[in-house]
């Protein structure tokens, strides 16, 4: 069967086609810009070259349009007609407590993520968007919604609460939800079997490196622990999001700098993280390396303070594991960046782990980066959200 998979954000939508039985991606994607001027598709099929289509995009209506027509046509199309899509995947940012799985589209499940809005304001009304537009074009067929959130469901009370008063968890549902739930899932499953770890009877650290960042805790296959927290502002120190903070440093920046809640929540997911630390050289860190090689302060500091956060939550994970047999790398940092799992690595020497420098090289598929003898395991494993959302569906439906 084939599966369409949707991502989509408020002005964007990434796709992918892909065989379900094969796992090969037929064709992916983009449209950019959705309801602003200038908006465009891309697509790509496989083994094919990139076509840019500019086009107005009002809604996302017109832009899953576009996809479809993408996919059917006659010179670049990969599938005669639409008959030929089995099943839509969606992505869904929020699922609250309300979904521990992904679930089957349904009205009743629609009003329920509608409900999780207020959680995820910025993600969910789109991604709602995105499944209204597509029920319209493929009116008959089913559909699926994967959430970020739904892996760590399985985090005891222990972890997810936290040290606020329980009358906000009781009226707002105020805890711990975590993000990137796809990932860290599929990474974890696949770190066991690429190990040959029994799943089942396993502790695993997932460390998902991206331009946004969290690490998780897996025990015998369940999320336990994650550094996202109620939104994805959490935890580690990211591209432009400053993670874990004093949260009194807000009134501090608010009588200062006279900066209203709105502002101070634009500083700290849009100019904090190593962008803000570098002194606002990029979030990009293959920047900051140009620049850290340059001898660059500001971009040595940002580095550094990103490490030693990743580092500092593995170490609390081992803590509350009580041991871990291995350790994943993952996202666009995890998978690429040489020296930010070396830089990582380097603190965990307590573990009884060493990093094997010619692996470490390697890139684009699992490798083991812990020596032979290194007591816990550390390896790459690339992460595959569009493919994690092409199983889980095909198995709900
Ligand atoms: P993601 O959000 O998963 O796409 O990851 C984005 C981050 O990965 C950015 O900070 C990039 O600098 C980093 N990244 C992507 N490719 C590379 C690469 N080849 N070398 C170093 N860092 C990379």
């Amino acid at each position: 069967m084939n599966v369409l998979v949707i991502n989509c954000g408020s002005s964007s939508l990434k796709y992918q086609l892909i065989n379900s039985e094969t796992e090969a991606v037929l064709a992916k994607g983009l449209c950019e810009r959705i309801g602003i001027e200038g908006s465009r598709l891309v697509y790509q099929p496989a083994g094919g070259e990139k076509e840019i289509t500019e086009s107005p995009m009002p809604t996302h209506k017109e832009a899953i349009q576009m996809v479809l027509d993408a996919l059917v046509n006659e010179k670049s199309g990969v599938i005669a007609s639409l008959s030929e899509v089995g099943a839509v995947g969606h992505r869904v940012v929020h699922g609250g407590e309300k979904f521990a799985s992904s679930a089957v589209i349904t009205e009743e499940m629609l009003a329920a993520v509608e409900e999780c809005n207020d959680l995820a304001p910025l993600h969910n009304p789109a991604n709602l968007i995105g499944i209204r537009a597509c029920q319209e074009l493929m009116p008959n067929v089913p559909m699926v919604g994967v959430f970020d959130t739904a892996f760590h469901q399985t985090m005891p009370e222990k972890a997810y609460m936290y040290g606020l008063p329980y009358e906000y968890y009781k009226k707002y549902k105020i805890r711990r939800y975590g993000f990137h739930g796809t990932s860290h899932s599929f990474v974890s499953k696949e770190l066991a079997s690429f190990l040959g770890l029994d799943i089942n009877n396993s502790k695993i650290i997932v460390c998902h490196l991206g331009n946004g960042a969290s690490v998780s805790a897996v025990v015998n296959g369940k999320s336990v622990d994650t550094s996202m927290g109620l939104t994805p502002l959490e935890g580690l120190v990211m591209g432009t999001r400053s993670g874990d903070i004093d949260p009194a440093i807000l009134e501090f920046l608010a009588h200062k700098e006279n900066m209203d809640i709105d502002e101070l929540m634009s500083m700290l997911n849009k100019k904090s993280g190593v962008y803000g630390l570098s002194d606002y050289i990029s979030s990009d860190f293959r920047d900051l390396e140009d620049a850290a090689e340059k001898g660059d302060e500001n971009a040595i500091r940002a580095r550094a303070v990103f490490n030693y956060r990743v580092a500092k939550y593995i170490g609390g994970y081992v803590a509350a594991m009580n041991g871990v047999d291995a350790i994943a790398f993952t996202a666009g940092l995890g998978e690429n960046d040489t020296l930010v799992r070396r830089d990582i690595m380097a603190y965990l020497g307590y573990l009884g782990i060493e990093l094997d420098e010619e692996n470490n090289k390697l890139r684009g598929k699992d490798v083991l980066i812990s020596t032979p003898d290194s007591k816990v395991k550390v390896a790459v494993i690339p992460t595959n959200e569009e493919l994690a959302i092409c199983r889980e569906t095909v198995a709900l439906i």
